[in-house]
């Protein structure tokens, strides 16, 4: 087997800004592996908040040698060699797990959802973000985001109940909020979440920062609609105490290492009894498809990703019926235009 990559900087189509910070556009890296004649692609995107860049996504790429491998090697085994690397790296240790999983889903010859078993009928309706932004402009982009079934806005701004209003004079969609740890006191949170039950919003993701612990416990023990843990989530191990925390994670590929460890993530999700949804990063139709062979696992979806670029350099999973559906093309069914 042979690893090759490229660092990319991809565009956004419009200024994307949270709670904590604004961008426009985004660090990715794309990772090629070829072995008897079949090339698996993969990507990993690296948002500032999760400390890679390019540089550091290089540096660790470059210390992998595939050589020794090939289609014959358990697909586990060269994914647990990338990971014993190193701690951390794990939108570069995606880039190449996606790469490995396409690739055995090409010597297959069967998409990965068809490999695992998964039913697409299962896939549940996609969210649509929108970042912070004034309520006129909140109108606008909603008013564009047609073919959507779900909205996700992301709050902890200056005008976050007139962000909601403005969406409800426009849809009746349901809503899904995303703080970004944006909030403090736990009270304010409290009221604040009642107020978005009453405005059809399923669920809210990381209202307070990933430290504040205890005062999330406080909120998810008192709010009837869901707490979905994000920033507070990476990888297998932050399950298990999410569930004394949370009502749900958030699991992405970027923050997990790859398909692997986001498999093993849902499964330990469903056995503490958490709900799941899954999410991405602002990446290319390369990392959104490998996600979405695993979204019929999800109570929801967040595979947005590569709808927020100015362009793709992939084409493969679809938003069909709000729902981002991947092709039955063999591994992750994604290829580069
Ligand atoms: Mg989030």
């Amino acid at each position: 087997m042979k690893l090759s990559f490229e660092a990319v900087t991809l565009d956004l189509a419009h200024p994307f800004t949270l709670a904590t910070s604004s961008r426009v556009s985004t660090p990715v890296v794309f990772t090629r592996v070829e072995c008897d004649g079949l090339t698996g692609y993969g990507e990993g995107a690296m948002p500032p908040y999760l400390g890679e860049s390019h540089a550091s996504a290089v540096a660790f790429l470059q210390r992998i040698d595939l050589r020794g491998f090939s289609l014959a090697t358990a697909l586990d085994d060269v994914v647990s060699y990338v990971d014993s690397l190193a701690d951390g790296h794990c939108a570069a240790k995606a880039a190449v797990d996606i790469a490995l999983h396409d690739l055995h889903g090409k010597a297959c010859g069967r998409a990965l959802h068809d490999l695992w078993g998964l039913d697409r009928s299962a896939i549940p309706f996609t969210s649509y973000t929108i970042g912070i932004c004034d309520p006129d402009t909140v109108r606008q982009r909603v008013r564009h985001a047609t073919g959507f079934r779900m909205l996700k806005l992301k709050l902890g701004g200056e005008y976050d109940r007139e962000t909601v209003s403005a969406v409800r004079e426009v849809t009746d969609v349901p809503l899904c909020v995303d703080v970004n740890q944006g909030w403090t006191d736990r009270e304010r949170a409290l009221d604040a979440i009642a107020w978005l039950g009453d405005h059809g919003v399923v669920f809210v993701e990381q209202p307070l920062p990933a430290g504040a612990v205890d005062d999330t416990a406080w909120l998810r023990e008192r709010s009837r609609v869901p707490i979905i843990g994000d920033e507070s989530i990476r990888r297998l191990p932050d399950i298990a105490a999410a569930r004394d925390v949370f009502t749900g994670v958030n699991i992405k590929l970027a923050k997990a290492g790859g398909l692997l460890e986001a498999r093993r993530m849902i499964e330990a999700a469903r056995r503490n009894g958490l709900r799941v949804l899954l999410g991405c990063m602002t990446e290319s139709s390369c990392g959104i498809s490998a996600a979405s062979q695993l979204a019929p696992l999800a109570d929801w979806a967040d595979l947005d990703g590569a709808l927020l670029l100015a362009a793709d350099p992939f084409c493969g999973a679809q938003l069909v019926d709000g729902r981002v559906m991947p092709t039955t093309a063999p591994g992750i069914g994604a290829w580069p235009r």
